[in-house]
């Protein structure tokens, strides 16, 4: 444990969060559904990820919903879930992230998967911050929908204090009180972006569909947070997004993925900036 005082942290003293340089090589792109539904939908992700040159496949198995409520077409597969995504990986070749959302599931997650992700809900949870830590996996740590950017990088520091320094930050919009409808519940902080990285090293993400919830405006979004500086993209696609299981109004088609890729591609080569 570091023996550091508060006022310290407040005038943003460096701590293991602005350590040298970014440790990401190249551009993450993720993609995939918001949820694991089926192998037969899995497979069908992993093919269009595969020939589209994208190498890392989302999807949640453990879902944490704003409402208790479920119903058939809303479900979350749990165990069953995180094994289909470890036969898609193995079959496809893919690296698989997903949403660790019990410590008691840190086993299976151990097998699974390839970067733990760490949802809004959880990020100040910090006992699940420290167990998916001693993973020594990539973390994803998306922020808050709420969070200030000290308590984000508060968050990111249980994870680096444990020993692993494999944290992506990803930036998934904030609430704001206006946003209340089901096509703007919250409200994309690309300004973020560069703000974070005046202080930090770490590399930052940025996902357009839950900062959205709006699947019109995901590409032009996710266009804008890579000219900030984004590190890379967290995006939800599924075969027939109007009728996925969860998250209906967000995900894009698997050609529309590819094309968002391909668009992102050439941003970051036309060198812009
Ligand atoms: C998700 O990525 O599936 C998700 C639930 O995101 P968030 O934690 O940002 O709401
Ligand atoms: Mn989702």
């Amino acid at each position: 444990m570091k023996d550091i005082t508060e006022p310290d942290i407040i005038n943003n003293i460096p701590l293991c969060c602005s350590q040298p340089k970014n440790w990401l090589e190249e551009l993450l792109f993720i993609a995939g559904p918001c949820t694991v539904e089926s192998e037969s939908q899995l497979s069908l992700v992993a093919e269009e990820l595969n020939a589209s040159g994208i190498t890392h496949l989302r999807a949640g198995a453990f879902k944490p919903l704003t409402f208790p409520y479920r119903n058939k077409n809303m479900y979350e597969l749990r165990e069953k879930g995180l094994e289909l995504l470890a036969e898609v990986r193995s079959k496809h070749g893919l690296k698989v992230v997903s949403e660790l959302t019990e410590n008691k599931m840190i086993d299976l997650y151990k097998d699974c998967v390839d970067i733990i992700q760490i949802g809004s809900r959880n990020m100040y949870n910090y006992e699940l911050l420290i167990t998916a830590a001693k993973t020594g996996k990539p973390i994803l740590l998306k922020r808050h929908f709420g969070a200030s950017l000290r308590d984000w990088l508060g968050a990111a520091e249980y994870i680096l204090e444990s020993g692993n320094d494999k944290v992506i930050l990803c930036e998934r919009g904030i609430a704001v009180p206006h946003t209340h409808s089901s096509t703007s519940r919250f409200v994309a902080d690309i300004q973020v972006i560069p703000a974070a990285k005046e202080i930090t090293n770490l590399p930052i993400i940025f996902d357009p569909s839950h900062a959205t919830f709006n699947r019109d405006i995901v590409a032009p979004m996710t266009y804008a947070a890579i000219m900030a500086g984004a590190d890379g993209i967290i995006l939800e696609t599924h075969p027939d997004p109007e009728n996925a299981a969860v998250d209906r109004l967000n995900g894009v088609t698997l050609p529309e993925c590819s094309r968002i890729h391909a668009n992102v591609k050439r941003l970051l080569e036309a060198d812009l900036l």
